[in-house]
């Protein structure tokens, strides 16, 4: 069973919601000839809508803000408890440990940047050739793993990378791939990180809008994921974990309110949080953020997961319907994944297929690789070449909440219609 189903049967958590609704959902856009058709957003994984409870969220903390822990007044004050409060749901959220540090940050690639600023001096990083980017280049140190052939090819590959490095070392791994949605094995690889006396961040940037992720449970060190693929608007993420090296780290930025005294000397604040969060920070992104984790929470996981699901079979199946559609997959149709599929089109250029599903069906996919461009030249057989030229590309289609049947139903037969010209 893959690893984030144990994590949500570790903690159940009973549906108790409907599931709410997103802005936007009944947006209509023209298409060729002039004509308007409902917009089918199936671009969940480069940003997902705005939840509507979000946007309460949002607009209820609109008329009152201030600047958080300065101010005296009412307005800070109601501010600074917000913000905090954002703080703890995020925490809750990702079922950190008490003591793990939870930072606010612009988005994953800003988490992942920070903790590679943090690490103590020599740390080898461990890192699949499969990664987003956001994952992939910030370490200064890293040792480049394949793309694994099976799920148990990556926990040996890892633990033969990790036996080999002396001094402090990171694993570094993306838990539901960008790519292909598919989910990899965490427990084992932060099982195995920890026995060679590494630690393990995860790149939960796909996870955390689709699947229960339970940090405690896992036993993981750090995670990183960002507020707009979660149904939150653009400009806050979270970077959650371990206190230690976030304490040490020289502060991501140098500024007011990292700092606990400035005289002939600075004295920077030791708690990771204040450290690393100079300059005025994005309280309503936060407050947002939090907002979509309670939503989600409150809806439950089982009943997000059964509807995308349910989706996401039904569009995968309707590609595989289609001569010569092939879909990228790294461990095959039976994997488990999560809401996203990318897929390739016969005598058609990614970029192509991407233009016409918008302009002649309404539909929003994305084409391109993705910002993980050895892993889908890899998916593609390439060895080297070009990146964003229009053909060594795929076009990638994602759901979720909001989906509906029809959304997936029109990409299948638009893509056969394609076909069939
Ligand atoms: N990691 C993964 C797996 C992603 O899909 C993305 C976004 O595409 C990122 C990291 C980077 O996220 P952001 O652009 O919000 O920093």
């Amino acid at each position: 069973s893959s690893v984030p189903a144990r994590a949500a049967e570790a903690v159940p958590v009973a549906p108790s919601r409907p599931i709410p609704a997103v802005l936007g959902a009944d947006l209509e856009v023209p298409v060729k000839g002039g004509r308007l058709v409902g917009y089918a957003n199936l671009d969940y994984a480069a940003s997902a809508p705005c939840l509507e409870p979000v946007s309460a969220a949002v607009t209820a903390a609109l008329p009152a803000y201030s600047s958080v822990h300065r101010g005296a007044g009412y307005a800070s004050q109601l501010t600074t408890a917000r913000y905090e409060q954002a703080r703890h749901t995020v925490r809750a959220f990702v079922g950190a440990r008490p003591d793990d540090a939870v930072i606010f940050t612009r988005n994953t690639t800003d988490g992942t940047n920070l903790l590679a600023r943090c690490l103590p001096a020599g740390t080898t990083t461990v890192v699949f050739d499969t990664e987003h980017h956001a994952s992939l280049l910030p370490w200064p140190k890293s040792v480049r793993l394949a793309p694994p052939a099976f799920p148990g090819e990556a926990v040996r590959a890892a633990d033969e990378a990790l036996a080999g490095i002396d001094g402090p070392k990171l694993l570094v791994v993306t838990a539901a791939s960008n790519v292909t949605g598919e989910l990899w094995p965490i427990a084992a690889l932060a099982h195995v990180a920890h026995r060679h006396g590494a630690r393990i961040l995860v790149d939960a940037a796909q996870l955390v809008p689709h699947r229960r992720l339970n940090l405690t449970a896992l036993d993981l060190d750090y995670v990183a994921f960002s507020g707009h693929k979660l149904y939150a608007p653009f400009g806050a993420g979270a970077l959650v974990g371990r206190r230690d090296w976030l304490a040490e780290g020289e502060p991501y930025l140098k500024g007011g309110g990292a700092v606990r005294s400035v005289g002939d000397d600075t004295e920077w604040h030791d708690d990771p949080e204040p450290r690393h969060e100079a300059g005025t920070p994005n309280v309503l992104g936060a407050i947002a953020l939090a907002a979509a984790c309670d939503a989600l929470t409150a809806t439950g996981w089982t009943a997000l997961v059964r509807e995308e699901e349910r989706l996401i079979a039904r569009l995968r199946s309707g590609l595989a319907s289609i001569e010569g559609v092939r879909e990228l997959s790294l461990w095959g149709d039976d994997h488990p994944r999560v809401g996203i599929v990318s897929f390739t089109v016969d005598g058609y250029s990614a970029r192509e297929v991407a233009e016409v599903l918008s302009s002649e069906y309404g539909i929003g996919v994305r084409d391109g690789k993705f910002c993980a461009h050895p892993f889908v030249r890899h998916l593609l057989g390439e060895t080297d070449g070009g990146c964003e030229d229009g053909t060594a590309s795929a076009v990638r289609a994602s759901i979720g909440i909001g989906s509906t049947q029809e959304h997936v139903d029109r990409l299948v037969e638009a893509v056969r219609d394609l076909v069939n010209r």
